[in-house]
């Protein structure tokens, strides 16, 4: 492989981030000479478990979780949004969840929220569960999940674009799910908040996290895990004021462009701009400013492969022309403002070419 590109120039912060250098220095002795199974009795085995219990606190304060023991760890949001969809007997998803919600909930036969707009509208029928996401992963809507606790009889937040991001409520929730690589930590693992009543377990056997999750305990992941949790509590205010300044570079180098549109409403999340033009594919885009070496997406990264449109913009029922010419442009500790000028100017640019080209 040749060198890594410009990690400032990388604007997918939304699809993962960066394992930061400190959380990896955090991981390295878990990887090396700590090598004990946490549930092990002996002094290796100890090291390990009190790593994991340091993590746990950390992960619990980050998503402001009243005790760590309501923290499972497992190996992300999707195993977490499935460990509580199929645990329901019957539940009401938001129609603009991520994949491993919507599909595992059809799969269960249950069904969607209506919306008008960005608005969630209780269901007539009170479910077991409803599923409402904290914040959008395509177009960085922030929704209050909590606000529908009367609703149901548990509420599960999917809170991934929102954990290590922005400040989190469980106020009225009773299950929320996150992965450490959306705040710089690791990939494949995650957690899954519980309040007071365990899901069903998808997995069996060895009875580890109390159970609700069988496996040897992924040390050095979860140990990254609450690395991360603790530079994302720590550095909270100034990384929001970061992607906040990032964002506004962006949208005030596109003034006095035609035809445009930010997407996600009047409460979103500063991490995640959602940006539609007319007459322009958003592939093409992103394949335009990747080759000037800029990293951003048409849409969630794991359904970047479809062709379909985006189901998050269908709900939202919108025209044709703003549908097909949609992207994401994602921030994080990593990106610079000079980057972010550059890329403003390239999305112009190229915009405009593309459309000369008509
Ligand atoms: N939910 C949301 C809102 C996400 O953005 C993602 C990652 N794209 C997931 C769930 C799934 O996370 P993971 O792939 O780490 O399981």
């Amino acid at each position: 492989m040749s060198d890594s590109p410009d990690p400032s120039r990388y604007f997918d912060n939304a699809a993962t981030t960066p394992l930061d250098p400190r959380v990896l220095r955090e991981m390295l002795p878990f990887l090396e000479g700590d090598f004990g199974n946490a549930h092990s009795l002996h002094s290796f085995g100890q090291r390990a478990r009190h790593a994991v219990d340091l993590a746990r606190e950390r992960v619990a304060r980050l998503i402001q979780a009243e005790d760590p023991s309501q923290i499972t760890f497992n190996s992300g949001a999707t195993e977490g949004n499935n460990t509580v969809i199929r645990s329901a007997g019957d539940a009401s998803v938001s129609p603009f969840e991520h994949s491993s919600v919507r599909e595992t909930a059809e799969l269960m036969g249950f069904s969607y929220l209506e919306n008008q707009g960005l608005e969630l509208l209780p269901p007539c029928r009170r479910p077991e569960l409803i599923s409402l996401m904290a914040v959008n992963n395509e177009i960085g809507t922030i929704w209050n999940p909590g606000t529908l606790s009367r609703a149901a009889d548990a509420i599960h937040s999917d809170i991934t674009q929102a954990a290590g991001k922005i400040p989190c409520s469980l106020d009225g929730i009773e299950y929320a799910t996150f992965s450490a690589h959306k705040f710089y930590g690791p990939k494949g693992i995650g957690a899954l908040y519980c309040r007071s009543f365990p899901p069903k377990p998808l997995l069996t056997g060895g009875e580890q996290e109390n159970g609700i999750r069988s496996g040897t305990l992924n040390v050095p992941g979860i140990v990254g895990m609450g690395g991360a949790a603790l530079l994302a509590y720590d550095e909270m205010d100034a990384n929001l004021a970061h992607a906040q300044k990032l964002r506004s570079i962006i949208l005030d180098g596109l003034e006095g462009l035609s035809d445009w549109q930010a997407q996600g409403g009047q409460q979103v999340s500063p991490y995640i701009l959602s940006l539609s033009f007319a007459s322009i594919e958003g592939e093409t885009l992103v394949v335009e400013l990747d080759r000037l070496g800029f990293a951003i997406s048409s849409g969630a990264a794991c359904s970047s492969r479809s062709t379909e449109p985006s189901h998050v913009l269908t709900a939202l029922n919108l025209p044709k022309t703003w549908l097909r010419g949609t992207v994401r442009v994602s921030f994080g500790r990593f990106c610079s403002a000079e980057s972010a000028q550059i890329l403003s100017q390239s999305i112009r640019l190229v915009v405009e070419r593309l459309r000369s080209m008509k």
